[in-house]
């Protein structure tokens, strides 16, 4: 682990550059990089990784060979030439240590009714030590984190001793197409720490994901006679039913997994978006339900597929309507397979010894019922894909909010992690005025 007097010069670092480093998170949260809306970030982002005189790498998902790989997942609705990611490279002269690469993705989910939250979504209010807003917690707060620890590592004079991406991508929270396209980029390193805000805790595990649309039809009349129509909004609800029971069927079977038999129904169903009919009385013509279901790791995601598909043909043949009329399933984001950290890799162990140095506490290990994009380092390209950092509430929530002594606390562990995977050199004298 780090020794003490280099904690103590990185961890005087961080401190000097925290109220910088919480204003740069401030921006962050004030671009509403929603899904298709993120390049406008990532561009200032850009700018400002360059000014800190990384090689910056901008690109789009259009620019790399996505549709040919396996595992990329299908975009319905955003247009990979404006999927902008961004790459900042240090490269180490003769590097001695183990690379790393460091990302963050930059899109956050919609806010909903802005009236619905204490502040302003997107106006980085900060309150009693919390910092709120739409992002400020997943994950901004972790890209402020990665980007300030390579900053505080440059600030106490010293620089990793190998090559350290730090990428900010897209897509995370539709496909996950951002961090993979970085990979057909090219990008490699020897590990990965990507700083989902986990409250210091390491991900043991991580669950899959697939989007799809039903698509139903019905028949309109007036309701006055609505019993010789069809209502496509029942029909969906027949359909969300028999989806539900589905979801509680392969509950059941997660009680044999080896990482989720602990937990109480980790496989999470959402009919997330419902639209259809065109008038308050005729029966629905059209409804059009997105959703969103979760499959364990080791599940393959063509199987999880054909669970669905099987369970929405079932539940069509049982109704009159739709047995002559079947709906359609589109499978139009996700296409995610779970992922486990399996214990005993260095990067790991190398992250404990610094959590505990730094939290005075041992680094506990959390199973989640949600995806990140660790996977594509760990299933795909063989780097271990560590998922770790601060601590917030309110994911996709109302009052989302991060912890700014946690996220300082995070940062000089992730500055230590750095250092410690890496290995760190004084920087010549003359460079010290590049570090910001
Ligand atoms: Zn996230």
């Amino acid at each position: 682990m780090p020794d003490a007097a280099l904690l103590s010069r990185l961890s005087d670092a961080v401190e000097a550059g925290f109220a910088a480093e919480t204003a740069f998170l401030a921006d962050l949260v004030r671009f509403p990089s929603t899904r298709g809306n993120e390049a406008p970030l990532q561009d200032w982002m850009a700018r400002q990784l360059a000014q800190r005189g990384y090689a910056v790498d901008r690109f789009t998902l259009a620019d790399v060979p996505l549709a040919a790989h396996p595992k990329a997942s299908p975009m319905v609705e955003a247009d990979p030439a404006r999927s902008v990611q961004v790459v900042a490279t240090h490269r180490a002269a003769a590097p001695t240590g183990r690379s790393l690469i460091l990302q963050g993705h930059v899109d956050v989910v919609p806010e909903g009714p802005q009236e619905m939250w204490t502040h302003p979504p997107y106006a980085a209010v900060v309150k009693d030590g919390w910092m709120y807003g739409r992002g400020a917690h997943d994950m901004k707060s972790g890209v402020a984190a990665m980007v300030w620890a390579m900053d505080a590592i440059r600030a106490a004079g010293l620089e990793p001793a190998a090559d350290v991406h730090l990428q900010t991508v897209t897509e995370e929270e539709s496909t996950g197409n951002g961090a993979l396209a970085t990979l057909l980029r090219g990008y490699r390193a020897d590990a990965a720490l990507i700083p989902e805000p986990t409250g210091g805790t390491i991900t043991r595990a991580h669950t899959g994901t697939l989007w799809f649309r039903i698509r139903v039809r019905g028949v309109p009349v007036h309701v006055a006679v609505a019993q010789s129509g069809s209502n496509a909004i029942m029909s969906a609800y027949h359909l969300i039913g028999a989806l539900v029971a589905h979801t509680a069927e392969l509950n059941r079977a997660a009680r044999e997994h080896p990482w989720y038999r602990e937990i109480e129904n980790p496989l999470k169903f959402n009919p997330g978006i419902i639209r259809g009919g065109d008038w308050a009385s005729s029966t629905p013509a059209w409804c059009e339900v997105d959703c969103r279901i979760g499959l364990l790791p080791g599940t393959d995601v063509a199987e999880a597929r054909r669970g669905v598909e099987q369970a929405v043909a079932a539940a069509a043949r049982g109704d009159n309507f739709l047995a002559n009329n079947p709906p359609e399933v589109e499978w139009h984001g996700f296409l995610a397979d779970g992922y486990v950290l399996e214990p005993g890799t260095e990067a790991e162990a190398v992250l404990a010894r610094v959590h505990d140095q730094v939290f005075g506490e041992a680094m506990p290990a959390r199973i989640t019922t949600a995806v990140n994009d660790t996977r594509f380092y760990g299933l795909y390209f063989g780097i271990p894909g560590l998922c770790y950092g601060p601590k917030g509430e309110g994911a996709h929530a109302f009052d989302e909010c991060t912890e700014l002594a946690h996220l300082k606390r995070t940062t000089l562990a992730i500055a230590a992690f750095i250092a410690e995977w890496c290995g760190v050199r004084e920087r010549a004298s003359g460079e010290r005025s590049g570090a910001c």
